[in-house]
Parts: structure tokens; C-alpha cells; sequence
């Protein structure tokens, strides 16, 4: 299958982060990525390197992040004069952002590793002028570029091992086997089908673009052959036990952040026949099955003469054109924007001068106009389904339908209608629903769509989400043969239709349905209210945004505030130290564009996983252990000083409140008070409240020392998490340890508010864990007083407080502090989730 990729030629990013930025915005405006991905793509480049050689960089999300993509696809930047990532031996031509839901990227970086290896062609990509060069090359079938590698071949000393990675073979594992079998001196190799390669380089592993369930032959040869392969087995074995549990944690963030859909949990209706495509449209229905199409239309080949032909030609084409034009003026006054545009779009296909010349060319050649329309209009469909690229394969339906108009008007037939005869409750089946059917649908008479064919693109979806309707697409052809009028549940959250379910099935169904109806009320309502438990309690809900024009929407998601701003930001997606001035001016923004809500800015928290190339900071063996944060401030003046006057300066224009990251002793915070105090002075600037980010384990101890001296903590649970556990939070095989659940960090978070309340200090937390369901509902039971998330967790989180009582979310939080691991904490949320999906849940 491949895969959609969108291409962006000369681009010139100024930076790392510019370039995953603009790659993310892409995959984003594609439909691949809800748009809060690019915070996931930025926030694996600051956990990992994704330079993967010859001026390929392969941005991707972090795997807990997975429920943002929306459908698999890729966007390349073409950068010629190169863009910096990491160090400057390391340029990036070919920025490839991968979105992927599944494994069906492997293909693709088995591709890519494939063209890193011929030289020219890469200098070709990073060149040419047409997108299609780089859609062909990664997506082309043929295998040409694979030839400059020297075939290789099994050693007779050999095992088999089967795949279990629910993800397929991926860049971090194939990292580790790479690691494992350069331990020995025996030359190692790995068979996936037909292909052999060295099992001691990492992206040789990836061109197996091996899948889930690949059955692999790891063979040795040398001295320690046999321990090779014992190692490198047991890595591959070991590995499998984290990918399952990584992939199971992103399933079941995934059915949390479906939202709504998270009430399904994983229920399973018994049914006669269960057909699984792609989620097009959310929405779950009851109704009986209709087939929508009609018949294919009959064309003889009947020519008259040519000037005769191409006059019937022109009157039929003037003809559908008016009726579209008619059509999208209708849909635009009665609101219907989605319908108006594809009808245009329609009209534009009609345009299409090769299609009229084609058409031309067999009325010439002796054809009748109808025939002739058909023929060209034929291939033109067919040529569109073929294009490697799904969105504009998807776009071939469109092109057939708003032919079939011409045709119509070229036989004297009426344009096609809906069937009358339908039920009031009717499931459309279809091969590929044509938009114009989709439009025209009623949807008092309709309740939903399933289609053989098709993706989540098509225009079809587009009018599906656009009416409300759920839709499930590319379910397979044998969709077409389900029996008209039987009865059938469609799932839109999860792309299922069942049909023919049973009795029980139909009565849990209409118990899910009317679960959804008051939960979808519920999160519309709630969206903007405040998240009060039902008991009358309210947290506050900030969001954790660094720019000010990305404001605006955090607030539409239900954002009161700003959270966390990290002004590292600044300094990172520049070449230069950001002076004094120009942190004022992005500051003093976020503050008007915050209009009056609170705002709480981190100061620069270099060091660590965030390192600031143009800063030149000696390079330390232990970074995260190191000069990082408030430590680096507090010995470079230069740094701390200018910025500490950006914001007295900001602060004059509304509310703002300062943070200092890092902090493990109450000497830093005396040191950092002292330097605020100065800089107020020389600028006569107003109070403003100062805080600290509690990330590491000294000062959670510490909290009712260092609730003394400031105004405010907030719980960085991404660094005291690491520094809890010990466990680097980017280690390529420890990271899924580092889980923030772990009753270890919850106990830090206890001590931490236990110690801010002896002085009446708020407490709030903007690492990762506030955004997370369970998370959030254990830090408000431990009695954190504010949660600052990603802008996409704000909705759910909030309807999630709204529906507990800060009682059940104290008790909760009490038998989570009372456990051996995350594993058992996170089983607390089964109860939780069960209760929400309990009849007592009222809005
Ligand atoms: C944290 O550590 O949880 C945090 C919010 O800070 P950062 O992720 O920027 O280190
Ligand atoms: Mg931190």
C-alpha cells in the first residue's frame, strides 16, 4: 500500500525547529496529524536525534503522542542549501516528517534507506523542481535504487525469530540490535524474506522494512558466532515485551484522547459478519443496510458527424457546469461551505483541458460524444486511482462523479437522485459514494456511510464529517455483497460495521449511544467552563504554549491561562542570543494576547536534553546532572540579567508571573530573589510573583522550605520522573521506564503540596502528567490547585474533572500512593474509566 506523501520544494528554514515546524504544519493542513503533533515532532528532537544520514532527517512524533495522527502520511521538505540538525556536520536536504498509525511507514524508511545509498539520486531529490520525483522515490515500487547494495547471504551457523513488535521494526530497536551485534567480532546478518543485511548497521536493519510478525534469520559467522546470536536473539525477544507494552499505553491514550469514542473501551458486539475499514467519520448508529449505487451507465457508440458530436459535447459540458454552479451556490446559502467547495472543485475537474482533448481526439477519430467521454473519462479515473499518492488517488471518485454528470446530460438522463424507496434509518454501502450522492444526502433519512473503497481524505469523508454522518471507509470489497436491509450497528470512532448484530448487541449499542449523546453535550458545554468537580471544587486548566500567536487557540480549547511559556524557545529557534528587546517584545505579546489571564513564563532552562548550540556550553559528561537551568543562570549573568529585565518590562502590560527552572536548593532561589530584587530596583518595575519549578527529588523534599521563600511551585513531573527513577528520560531502552505514574513520583508530588499548603502556596504541574486522564485526575486528588497541558488534552481533561467528585479523585489518589508500580496505578484507571462509562454519568 503506499502511503500519501505531500511535498514542499525550497523551502529554507532558519533552523531545526523552523523545519519541523514547517514539516508538521504540512502534515497537519494533510489531515495526516491533529495539529498539536508538531509539539510531539519538537518534543522528539529535543529526546533524540532524527538526522538519520546523507542530509536525511526524519522528524516523528513521540509514540505516546500516537492518537494525534489522524491517518498515516509523510511531508518532505526539499531544503537545497540545507538546514542544521544537531551539529553542523549534520545537514538536513530531505526533511521526511513521518505520521504514522501503524507500521505502514516501515516501507517507507526501508525506502529511504535504500536511496541514501545511491548518491546521485539524492542530489537529484534535494534538486529537482518537481514534487513528483520525491513522491516517486519514496513511493515507487520498483527497486531499482536497491542495486547499489552488495547482496549479502545467510551464514550456515543460523536462527529464526519471529517479530512480535505490535509497530513492526522501527529506528529505536533496530538501534539496540545494531548495538547488541557490534559487541562481537562475528560478522552478523539478518534475513527478512528475500532480503539479507548487516545486522550491525542500523539503517541496513530498517531497509528490511521489516513488519509486525516478519519472521527474521539471524545468522553469524566468526570466533563468538554463537553468542552473537544468542545476545542479539534475546534482544530482539526482550525488546518485544516493551514495544507491546509502548504500544499499549499509546492504544490506550489513544481510546482516552478519541474523546467521546474513549466509551467504547473495548467493546466488542457479537454480530454475524464484522467488516473493519479506517474511522472516516466518529460517530456510532444503528440502521438498515442500503446499497447506494446505481447501475453503470449504458453508452453505445453512436457518431453522427464531428462538428454534430462536438456541439452535443459543449452543451453537455455547459449543462453540468451550470448544474454545479447551481449546486454550490445552493450548498453556500444554506451554510453547507464543505459541499459549496467540492461542487466548485467539480466544475474546475470538468475544466480539465487533457480530459477535453482526449475527448476531442475520439470525436475526431470517429466516435460519438458519449462513448468518446466515457473512453477518456475512463482513463483519466483509472490513471487518478493509480497515483502513488492516497489523497490525490482519493480525488479519482470525485473526477468519475462529476463526469458522470456529462454523461448524463450527453444520454438525456435526469442527474442522479436519491432513492426514494430508502429507509428512514438507512446505512449506505457503496463502493467509493460518490460526493454528489453525499451531497445531495438527507441527513433526517441517512445515518451513515460505509464504503469498499476509499480513505479518510476523500471527499466523501469530508462531506461525511462535514453532516455529522459517521462514515467508515476502505472496508473491502466484500462489503458489496452484505444483503440490503439487514440490520446493522456502524462504529465511526473505530471504522466497524456490524452486521446483522444480535439482540444483546443492539441493546448495549443503544445504551453506548445515549452515553455518547450526553458526553458529547457534555464536552461542547464544558469546553469553556471552569473544571469543577461535582462536589464544587475547581482547578485551574492553563496550557503550556510558548508563542503568542499560538494563543489564541489554546484559549478557543478551553485554556484559562498560560501555564508554562519555556523561553528556552527563543533561544533555540534562533542562530544568535535573543537581547534583551526582542524578549521583551515576545514576551510583552503573550502577555496582550493573553488580554488580563495569568501567565507564568519559565525562565531559560538550558542544559540537559536542551542544548543551544550558539550558547557554546562546555560539554559535560552527565548534561541532565549538570550546569542546567537555574544552575546555568545563576552563573552567566549575561544570560539570566537581560532576561530577568524582558520580563519586569512585559510585566507592565498585564499579569505575569516568573518561574525559575531546575531548582534543588533553597540557596538557588535566595541567589535568583537577589538578582530579581536588583534588576526591579534599576527599573522601578512593579511586584511580580515568583515561583519554582519543583523537577527534581531535593526540592519536592524540600517543598515546605522552599514554600517559605516563593509564591508559587509548579511540578516539572517530566524531569522529577527521570530524576526519581534514575532513569534518563531519553535513553533509548530505559525511557519506558521512566513512567510518571510510578508511586514513587506520585509520593514526591504529595510531599511537594503537603509542603507548599503550611505556607499557603498554590501548586500546579505542566509536565506531561496534567495533561494525561488518570494523571490529571490523581494530581487533583492529591491537591494540586492548577493543571497547564498541550492545547489538544485541555477538552478531555476538563470534562473528565467535571464528572468526579474531588472525593472519588482523593480516594483515588490515596490508593495510588499505596501501590508497588505504575502498572498497578494505571490499573486504578480501569475503575476510573469504568466509572465514567457508568450509567450514572449525567452531564
Ligand atoms: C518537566 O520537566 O516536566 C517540564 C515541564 O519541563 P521540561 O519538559 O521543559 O523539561
Ligand atoms: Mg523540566
Amino acid at each position: 500500500m503506499s502511503i500519501p506523501v505531500e511535498v514542499r520544494l525550497g523551502a529554507a528554514p532558519h533552523n531545526r525547529e523552523d523545519a519541523v515546524r514547517a514539516a508538521g504544519a504540512v502534515l497537519a493542513q494533510a489531515g495526516h496529524v491533529h495539529p498539536a503533533y508538531v509539539d510531539s515532532l519538537l518534543q522528539r528532537e529535543k529526546v533524540a536525534n532524527t538526522f538519520l544520514g546523507q542530509g536525511v532527517a526524519i522528524p516523528h512524533g513521540m509514540i505516546e503522542d500516537k492518537h494525534l495522527v489522524q491517518r498515516t502520511g509523510l511531508a518532505v521538505l526539499q531544503v537545497p542549501a540545507g538546514v542544521r540538525w544537531g551539529d553542523d556536520a549534520k545537514q538536513a536536504r530531505l526533511v521526511v516528517a513521518i505520521a504514522a498509525a501503524s507500521d505502514e511507514h516501515i516501507a517507507v524508511l526501508r525506502r529511504l534507506t535504500r536511496l541514501m545509498r545511491d548518491e546521485a539520486l539524492m542530489r537529484r531529490l534535494v534538486e529537482t523542481s518537481d514534487p513528483q520525483d520525491i513522491v516517486r522515490a519514496l513511493t515507487a515500487e520498483d527497486e531499482a535504487v536497491a542495486t547499489a547494495a552488495p547482496a549479502l547471504e545467510d551464514f550456515p551457523l543460523g536462527r529464526e525469530v519471529a517479530l512480535n513488535y505490535p509497530n513492526g521494526l522501527h529506528a529505536r530497536p533496530a538501534g539496540q540490535w545494531a548495538q547488541t551485534a557490534q559487541r562481537f567480532a562475528a560478522r552478523v546478518h539478518v534475513r527478512c524474506g528475500s532480503t539479507v543485511v548487516d545486522g550491525k548497521n542500523v539503517a541496513a536493519l530498517l531497509s528490511l522494512g521489516a513488519g509486525r510478525g516478519a519472521t527474521l534469520r539471524l545468522s553469524a559467522q566468526g570466533p563468538d558466532a554463537e553468542e552473537a546470536l544468542r545476545a542479539l536473539r534475546a534482544v530482539i525477544v526482550r525488546l518485544g515485551d516493551e514495544e507491546a507494552r509502548q504500544a499499549q499505553l499509546a492504544a490506550s491514550r489513544q481510546s482516552q484522547a478519541q474523546g467521546l469514542g474513549s466509551a467504547l473501551g473495548d467493546w466488542q458486539p457479537t454480530a454475524r459478519q464484522t467488516f473493519t475499514g479506517i474511522a472516516a467519520s466518529p460517530g456510532l448508529v444503528i440502521g438498515t443496510l442500503v446499497q447506494a449505487e446505481g447501475a453503470a451507465l449504458e453508452v453505445e457508440d453512436r457518431f453522427r458527424s464531428a462538428p454534430l458530436e462536438a456541439e452535443a459535447l459543449e452543451r453537455a459540458l455547459q449543462a453540468a457546469l451550470a448544474e454545479l454552479e447551481a449546486l454550490s451556490a445552493q450548498a453556500r446559502a444554506a451554510g453547507r461551505t464543505e459541499q459549496a467547495g467540492i461542487f466548485h472543485a467539480h466544475a474546475g475537474l470538468l475544466r480539465d483541458a487533457a480530459l477535453l482533448q482526449a475527448v476531442s481526439r475520439g470525436i475526431v477519430q470517429g466516435h460519438g460524444a458519449a462513448w468518446a467521454w466515457r473512453h477518456a473519462l475512463g482513463e483519466r479515473v483509472a490513471a487518478q486511482r493509480a497515483l502513488p499518492d492516497a489523497t490525490l488517488a482519493a480525488r479519482a471518485a470525485d473526477l468519475q462523479d462529476a463526469g458522470e454528470r456529462v454523461l448524463r446530460q450527453l444520454l438525456g438522463l435526469p442527474a442522479a437522485t436519491l432513492e426514494a424507496a430508502w429507509p428512514a434509518d438507512a446505512i449506505l454501502l457503496a463502493d467509493d459514494l460518490s460526493p454528489s450522492v453525499t451531497a445531495q444526502i438527507d441527513p433526517s433519512r441517512v445515518r451513515g456511510f460505509c464504503t469498499a473503497r476509499g480513505g479518510p481524505t476523500a471527499h466523501t469523508a469530508i462531506l461525511a464529517r462535514a453532516l455529522g454522518l459517521p462514515a467508515v471507509v476502505a472496508s473491502g470489497p466484500d462489503l458489496l455483497a452484505a444483503e440490503a436491509g439487514t440490520p446493522a450497528i456502524l462504529d465511526g470512532y473505530r471504522g466497524r460495521l456490524y452486521v446483522a448484530p444480535s439482540a444483546t448487541a443492539l441493546i448495549e449499542a443503544r445504551d453506548k449511544i445515549a452515553l455518547l449523546a450526553r458526553r458529547q453535550a457534555e464536552e461542547a458545554r464544558t469546553r469553556l467552563l471552569p473544571a469543577t468537580t461535582t462536589d464544587g471544587h475547581t482547578v485551574e486548566i492553563a496550557a503550556n504554549v510558548n508563542r503568542a500567536d499560538q494563543v489564541e487557540r489554546a484559549l478557543e480549547a478551553g485554556a484559562e491561562g498560560v501555564g508554562l511559556m519555556r523561553t528556552e524557545f527563543l533561544f533555540l529557534e534562533r542562530d544568535t542570543v535573543p537581547d534583551e528587546e526582542a524578549q521583551y517584545q515576545a514576551l510583552r505579546a503573550m502577555v496582550e494576547a493573553l488580554g488580563g489571564r495569568p501567565l507564568v513564563v519559565r525562565t531559560l532552562d538550558i542544559g540537559g536534553d536542551k542544548q543551544v548550540p550558539h550558547l557554546q556550553l562546555p560539554v559535560e559528561d552527565n548534561p541532565f546532572l549538570g550546569v542546567r537551568g537555574a544552575r546555568l543562570a545563576l552563573r552567566r549573568d549575561d544570560l539570566l540579567m537581560p532576561q530577568l529585565r524582558a520580563l519586569y518590562r512585559a510585566a507592565r502590560h498585564g499579569p505575569l508571573q516568573v518561574m525559575f527552572p531546575m531548582i534543588s536548593t533553597v540557596e538557588e532561589v535566595h541567589a535568583l530573589r537577589q538578582r530579581m530584587a536588583q534588576v526591579r530596583e534599576e527599573l522601578d518595575a512593579p511586584e511580580v510573583a515568583v515561583g519554582i519549578m519543583i523537577e527534581v527529588p531535593s526540592a519536592a523534599l524540600l517543598a515546605d522550605r522552599l514554600a517559605a521563600h516563593v509564591d508559587f511551585f509548579s511540578i516539572g513531573t517530566n524531569d522529577l520522573t527521570q530524576y526519581a527513577l534514575a532513569v534518563d528520560r531519553q535513553h533509548p531502552e530505559l525511557a519506558g521506564m521512566a513512567d510518571s505514574l510510578h508511586p514513587a513520583v506520585l509520593r514526591l508530588v504529595e510531599r511537594t503540596v503537603a509542603g507548599a499548603r503550611r505556607h499557603g502556596r498554590w501548586v500546579g504541574v505542566c509536565g506531561g502528567l496534567a495533561g494525561e486522564p488518570l494523571g490529571a485526575a490523581l494530581l487533583v486528588g492529591l491537591g494540586v490547585h492548577e493543571l497547564s497541558m498541550s492545547v489538544g488534552d485541555l477538552g478531555p481533561i476538563k470534562a473528565l474533572l467535571r464528572r468526579h467528585s474531588l472525593a472519588e479523585l482523593q480516594a483515588l489518589a490515596q490508593r495510588a500512593l499505596d501501590v508497588d508500580s505504575a502498572d498497578e496505578v494505571r490499573a486504578l484507571g480501569t475503575a476510573l474509566r469504568g466509572e465514567d462509562t457508568a450509567e450514572g454519568a449525567q452531564p
